[in-house]
């Protein structure tokens, strides 16, 4: 395999999986380099579904290997909300972290402690040219803090605190978030599948 377009035009999204393939001898492209493809409506009931939509339906348009990712955050008090829905949280017509992050806040309300645990989710999606369809689910545990702290990151960052962590996600470097992230343990499972996964699409192929 010579190329992967990643279905995302997120620039830090794409950095990330060009240290992924770098040692893999294959070409990251993403969709900046295909404005044909429209954004698609997110709309399936699991992170899978949704990943596993946007991976296919970009892969039936340009024919290469396509990988897609969705994430988003589980709150256990809340019965895993906002989940599949964390982007619009506070309302489906606008995305605004800082309003997602104020009805987190008033959702948890008298909420203490261990009971505020949460979870970071990623799922990555693999869609092979053969049909073969591949997802890993990675996660990153930890609580809602109690209230907004911090500066770097995005989303809910500045009130997620990564166990083991004392201070939020918004105070972790690139970085460091790189590491310990979701998505950084969702890249470590495809790594270790990635070969497999391979011989699969191949053997596929061959039918
Ligand atoms: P998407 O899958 O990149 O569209 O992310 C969906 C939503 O989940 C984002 O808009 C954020 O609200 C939340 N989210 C996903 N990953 C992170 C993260 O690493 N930090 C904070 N929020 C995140």
């Amino acid at each position: 395999m010579k190329e992967v377009m990643i279905a995302t035009r997120n620039k830090g999204k794409v950095a990330e999986f060009e240290q992924f393939f770098a040692n893999k001898g294959v070409q990251v492209r993403s969709l900046f380099d295909a404005e044909e493809i429209p954004d698609i409506v997110e709309d399936g009931a699991t992170f899978e579904a949704n990943a596993i939509k946007k991976a296919v339906t970009v892969q039936e348009a340009l024919g290469i290997t396509v990988i897609s990712d969705d994430s988003g955050l589980e709150v256990d008090a809340l019965d895993g909300a906002p989940g599949i829905y964390s982007a619009r949280y506070a309302g489906l017509e606008e995305k605004s972290d800082e309003a997602n992050n104020a009805k987190l806040l008033q959702e948890l309300e008298g909420v203490e402690g261990e009971e505020r645990s949460a979870r970071f989710v990623c799922v990555l999606a693999a869609a092979f040219p053969s049909g073969v369809v591949k997802t890993v689910r990675g996660t990153a545990e930890g609580l809602i803090a109690d209230s907004l702290s911090g500066t770097e990151g995005f989303g809910y960052d500045p009130l997620f605190i990564l166990k083991g962590e004392e201070r939020t996600m918004a105070h972790l470097t690139k970085a460091e978030k790189n590491e310990k992230s979701h998505r950084a343990d969702a890249l470590k499972q495809m790594d270790a599948l990635w070969d497999e996964w391979l011989l699969e699409h191949k053997e596929e192929e061959k039918r």
